[in-house]
């Protein structure tokens, strides 16, 4: 098998032809890191390649192998990581100047357990700063590019794991969601992004934005090999207090099963609040079109109404930013990264000031200023309580929904991906791309986004939301949607 045939293998293939010993992890690490070598200055995927260490691992998966030892379903597969999760020894910048340098001294759970599974990690993937964002124009390491169309955006926050995988510089990525962003890049660059249920997969090393809305989750170019990684990074972690002590929902059992494409029983609802205003009539046509290959598949459509999702866009901009306005206080130049104007005769409030005027970019400082504002007295009630106030009536929605239906669909995003540039004069433009995404992060339930049509030659993806630890739900739609419609490939780069 040829380098380029060894990067567009699924991760599932990789891994069978791994364990057969028809191929070494090894050979296929050479082939995606050569992959990063031959595109990545085009696409900015990548802000690290640990080629060295991606080596180093893919050498005892291919040693245990050879040892006789028991392989696990994804070993010997390479992965890439956003630059939010921890790696040990391994640069991690959250996008953001102010961690430049910053080798962690430990790994998050997400990466211990990838590395616990013979995955073998690639690098560090481009993000918006500290994961605010749905472009990666706010990286500090400049913009990822999609792969579909290099002029255009990957989505974001984390561009920078989809865009690899569309440009087949890795099988499997991780992400980060928080309002949206493993999804929305998912769509928009045609491939598949799963935000488990918050709680379902651990944050612990997982650099904080905002800790009751960060889910970390699975990215690739299949249903089934989402499913695959979801199963291996999830379930409980003692070192998240917020890790659900129940084992994983058998998403792998479920893709399977969705891939049979019988949807036979299975209850979907439309949100009626989502398929009008404020969506490109190219993505509407491609989610009608999907929904009827779902009558198709057997699935029993019913239109339901969610009457608050239309005030979640802002409660999640009083939340997120409250809440980050709390957590990025850790940088203040004396524990992690850049440290600027400490020339001993500058005070240590002076100092810290300095450094976070240097080390933040304008997003984030708007971020930190309205959450400081939020949450300020006087003004808490007003609009942090508020928003809180709101956060519960959406998952009364939610509740009521899911009585009705198994789970809810409806396009990812309301637009496909826009020209780099488009959106980043008014700050609201940008906030618009989350639309459909954030009201499961409020709730809290598992959400997937999977390649559904083109609209103009670009990605369009559908969103599938299910209750709270039904994360299998999500799956077998998703794998019965896949099996109809295929997968989509980039024009070559
Ligand atoms: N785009 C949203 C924001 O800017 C969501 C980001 C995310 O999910 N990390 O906050």
């Amino acid at each position: 098998m040829t380098q380029t045939d060894l990067t567009r293998l699924t991760a599932t293939e990789i891994a069978g032809l791994v364990a057969a010993g028809e191929t070494s992890a090894v050979e296929v690490t050479q082939a995606h890191l050569d992959r990063i070598a031959a595109v990545d200055d085009r696409v900015n995927a990548f802000l690290h390649v640990d080629g060295e260490g991606a080596l180093a691992a893919a050498r005892a998966v291919d040693a245990r192998r050879a040892a006789g030892e028991e392989l696990g379903p994804l070993a010997g597969v390479p992965v890439a990581v956003k630059d939010v999760l921890t790696t040990k020894g391994v640069p991690t910048t959250v996008g953001s100047k102010i961690l430049q340098g910053w080798r962690p001294p430990y790994d998050s759970t997400i990466v211990r357990r990838l590395r616990e599974a013979g995955t073998v990690m690639l690098g560090k993937t481009n993000m918006d700063e500290f994961a605010m964002g749905s472009s990666t124009e706010y990286s500090a390491y400049g913009p990822t590019h999609n792969p579909w169309d290099l002029s255009r955006i990957p989505g974001g926050s984390g561009g920078g794991s989809a865009a690899a995988l569309a440009a087949y510089e890795a099988p499997l990525a991780i992400g980060s969601d928080t309002g949206g962003s493993i999804r929305q890049p998912g769509a928009v660059t045609g491939t598949v992004g799963a935000k488990p249920t918050y709680g379902g997969t651990s944050r612990y090393g997982l650099v904080a934005f905002s800790s009751s809305l960060d889910t970390p989750g699975p990215c690739a170019r299949t249903v089934l090999d989402a499913a695959l990684l979801h199963e291996v990074i999830g379930g409980h972690d003692p070192r998240d207090s917020t890790s659900i002590p129940q084992p994983v929902p058998d998403v792998v059992a479920a893709a399977r099963r969705g891939a049979t494409g019988d949807l036979t029983g299975v209850r979907l609802g439309i949100v009626s609040e989502f398929t009008g205003e404020g969506a490109e009539p190219g993505v509407l046509a491609a989610f009608r079109e999907s929904v009827d290959t779902l009558t198709k598949l057997g699935a029993e459509i019913v239109e339901v109404s969610c009457p608050n999702f239309k005030y979640a866009l802002p409660a999640y901009y009083l939340i997120a930013p409250s809440e980050c306005s709390s957590n990025l206080a850790r940088f203040d130049g004396v524990r992690f990264g850049l440290r600027v104007g400490d020339d001993g005769n500058r005070s240590l409030e002076e100092v810290m000031s300095l450094t976070r005027e240097a080390g933040f970019g304008p997003e984030v400082k708007r971020r930190l200023m309205i959450g400081t504002y939020a949450l300020s007295s006087g003004y808490y009630d007003a609009y942090y309580g508020q928003a809180q106030k709101v956060r519960t009536l959406i998952s009364r929605d939610f509740a009521a929904a899911f009585e009705r239906v198994d789970a809810l669909i409806s396009p990812t995003t309301p637009f496909v991906a826009f020209p780099i540039g488009a959106r980043t004069a008014d700050p609201y433009q940008m906030y618009l791309a989350d639309l459909f995404t954030i009201p499961t992060n409020l709730y809290g339930g598992p959400g997937i986004s999977v390649p559904c049509g083109l609209s103009d030659g670009l990605p369009v993806g559908l969103q599938v939301m299910a209750p709270t630890m039904a994360d299998d739900r999500m799956y077998r739609v998703a794998a019965a949607l896949e099996s109809a419609v295929g997968t989509f490939t980039p024009p070559a780069l």
